[in-house]
């Protein structure tokens, strides 16, 4: 079994960039990432709020040129699905879908994915008119009606980068106000495509074969009401991909792990980093600076316990 100073779980931004300083700080680091190198951005359209880039970057291209620089330095990525962390001695043992790898030390990057609204319907109609990726599957829905679920950055921005293919976007929002950044907000408001539904929630996704419906509830009024629609994208939050240390570290109450500030869980040689840590801001450049910080922290803890 290959022995690694630092396996880093994920490769959106904290996991390639802990993947960077691991490399520079000459450590037999390797990558684990289960599915696309670029994680969540990678169904982002345009990121306009990473410094860096004037007039914005796409998500995708930003994730490219991340990669880019790990492979400059020849961090080793291989595709495949953590699912168990065992201590074995003084080390770690990862257990992925066929094999085991071993790690003196580990940061954790494995983010995290849409959360679901739980309602009838949701489940059966994935894919068939319910989806979490504008990029990904907004070109179905040509001069469609769609629906955009949500009231933060992200619902508000893919609600306009939709407005390029849909007759009408929706915005369906449980408050009478956005939480988005009050730039991005402004576009939607001065988007002739956009409307908003304000104190709203939906209440059941509808359809045979693939989304005909929504049922909406005033919660004010408790007033169901029935809205025609081609395409439902929801963005309601998010759920960790904690799923394999949730017995082992110590989570917040919705399930994010737990850090202090040099990123150190709970676990002495485990560090978690990004969208997976238990924080207030989830985006690019807090994940990058995470990353940055989990993995000079790995090299101190490794250098101080005569590890490396
Ligand atoms: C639609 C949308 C738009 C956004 N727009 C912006 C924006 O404009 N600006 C901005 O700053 N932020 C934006 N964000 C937020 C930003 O994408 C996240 O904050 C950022 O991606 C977090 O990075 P991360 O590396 O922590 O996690 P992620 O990007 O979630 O990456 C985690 C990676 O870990 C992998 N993984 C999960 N479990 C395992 C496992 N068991 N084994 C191996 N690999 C695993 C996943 O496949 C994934 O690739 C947006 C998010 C969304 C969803």
């Amino acid at each position: 079994m290959k022995d690694y100073h630092v396996v880093i779980i994920g490769g959106g931004p904290a996991g390639l960039t802990a993947g960077l300083y691991a490399m520079r700080a000459g450590l037999r680091a390797l990558l684990i990432e289960k599915a696309l190198i670029g994680g969540q951005v990678n169904t982002t359209y345009l990121v306009e709020n990473y410094p860096g880039f004037p007039g914005g970057v796409s998500g995708p291209e930003l994730m490219q040129k991340m990669k880019q620089q790990v492979e400059e330095l020849e961090l080793p990525i291989i595709t495949d699905d953590v699912r168990e962390i065992r201590p074995k001695g003084k080390s770690f043992e990862l257990k992925l879908t066929e094999k085991t790898v071993s790690a003196r030390a580990i940061v954790i990057a494995s983010g995290a994915a849409p959360a679901t609204l739980g309602v009838p319907g949701e489940d059966r109609l994935r894919g068939r008119g319910v989806s979490y990726c504008a990029t990904c599957d907004g070109a179905f829905f040509r001069d469609k009606r769609i629906l955009v679920v949500g009231g933060g950055d992200s619902a508000v921005e893919e609600a306009d980068f939709l407005t390029r293919f849909a007759s009408t976007v929706s915005i369906v929002h449980r408050r009478d106000a956005l939480r988005a950044e009050k730039v991005i907000q402004q576009r939607a408001v001065d988007n002739p495509k956009i409307d908003f539904i304000w104190n709203t929630v939906v209440q059941e996704l509808k359809g045979e074969h693939k989304l005909a419906e929504v049922v909406l509830k005033d919660v004010k009024t408790n007033e169901l009401s029935t809205l025609k629609a081609d395409g439902v994208f929801i963005y309601v939050g998010l759920r960790p991909n904690t799923e394999y240390v949730r017995d082992s570290l110590k989570l917040d109450e919705q399930g994010f792990i737990v850090t202090d500030e040099q990123m150190r869980t709970s676990c002495e040689g485990i560090f978690a980093a990004g969208d997976i840590r238990s924080k207030l801001i989830r985006q690019i450049s807090t994940a990058v600076g995470d990353g940055a910080t989990a993995a000079s922290m790995a090299e101190k803890y490794l250098t101080a316990n005569d590890k490396i």
